[in-house]
């Protein structure tokens, strides 16, 4: 998944391509004669350069982080959202005392907001040098060119995420589908490899939905399965990935890394759906809408298999739960 606050460059994405984005950088700093082209993004608290020009009198190099809190050119722009240009760092009364003119070697920058599709502040593209400099406005007009291309790069990214979002995500309850399980679940799998970690997974089906869409109509069926799916998110980790199989069945798989009773956990995490459920569809008034069934496993290091194989065992073990109750 990408995570929208990790640095893009340190991020696992391959939509966007950033040599295209070192190209870019590389280019500015040949065009403008200046020690450096930068690429930075702002996140949370600190800005992280995601691609530096890669000319050796650049002293950026991808991944550098600074803080917020400095008084840098690229705070100044994220404030203002506006372009900002520093011709002769040493002679502006606003840049002569800061720290990287005053005891770093920074003489000249010049530097343009980038925002992400929807307008919130993604970064800045840098012109950085050591030396004053006078910006050609036509210059200045391909860095704002270079920016559009960025942000039309970062709406790809966000468009990518929406669909695959929307392609993982179950519509009825709005937690993951099958699709969703698959590709979290795999990945859930090697992070427990690599940590030694057990992987545990509850299978759970609602008990007679069929009968109840009969008597009762779809819509309170729909509620049921509504239900169980909020009663899974509010008793589950939120590191827990939970899942709509189909139908009216669900999954929690979830990994522990302690020394640890994990049956008795899973199993008194069972119990607890199982009561929470009971109590909030008793409002339907139905009396069929009394159960689901329910099974669970544990699976270490030596016992973890393929994904599908251990959700196959672990529905084995809920339908033994439910033929037990006939
Ligand atoms: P069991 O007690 O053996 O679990 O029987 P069941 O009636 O719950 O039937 P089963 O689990 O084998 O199949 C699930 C049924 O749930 C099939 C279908 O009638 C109903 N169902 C599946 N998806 C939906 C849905 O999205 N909405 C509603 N209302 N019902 C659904
Ligand atoms: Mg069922």
């Amino acid at each position: 998944m990408v995570d929208n606050q990790a640095c893009l460059s340190r991020s696992e994405q391959n939509i966007i391509d950033l040599n295209k984005w070192q190209q870019i950088t590389d280019l500015i700093a040949e065009l403008f004669g200046s020690a450096s082209g930068t690429i930075v993004q702002l996140r949370e608290n600190e800005f992280n350069v995601v691609v530096a020009s890669q000319n050796k009198d650049n002293f950026l190099s991808r991944n550098d982080t600074w803080s917020w809190d400095i008084h840098s050119f690229c705070r100044k722009i994220i404030e203002t959202k506006q372009q900002l240009t520093v011709e002769h760092a040493e002679m502006d009364a606003c840049w002569k005392q800061s720290p990287l003119v005053a005891e770093g070697q920074i003489r000249s920058y010049c530097g343009l907001p980038i925002f992400w599709p929807c307008g919130e502040l993604f970064g800045t593209l840098c012109i950085i040098d050591t030396k004053e400099t006078e910006h050609s406005p036509a210059l200045i007009k391909l860095l704002e060119q270079f920016c559009r291309l960025i942000t039309a790069d970062l709406k790809m990214l966000r468009d990518y995420q929406e669909i695959r979002d929307l392609a993982l995500t179950d519509e009825l309850t709005g937690i993951h589908n099958r699709r969703g399980l698959s590709f979290l679940g795999e990945q859930r799998i090697k992070e427990a490899r690599r940590a030694k970690q057990t992987i545990g997974i509850v299978y759970l089906d609602i008990d007679h939905l069929k009968r109840i869409n009969d008597r009762h109509g779809h819509q309170i069926g729909d509620q049921c399965i509504i239900t169980l799916a909020n009663v899974l998110t509010v008793n589950g980790r939120e590191s827990d990935i939970i899942a709509r199989m189909g139908g009216d069945e669900f999954i929690i798989m979830t990994s522990f890394s302690d020394e640890y009773d994990y049956d008795h956990h899973l199993e008194k995490l069972s119990l607890r759906i199982l009561d929470c459920y009971k109590t909030a569809v008793s409002e339907y008034d139905t009396d069929e809408i009394t159960s689901i069934s329910y099974g669970h496993r544990t699976f270490n290091y030596a016992s973890m298999t393929f994904l599908e194989e251990m959700i196959e065992e672990t529905d084995q073990l809920m339908y033994r739960n439910k033929n037990s109750k006939r």
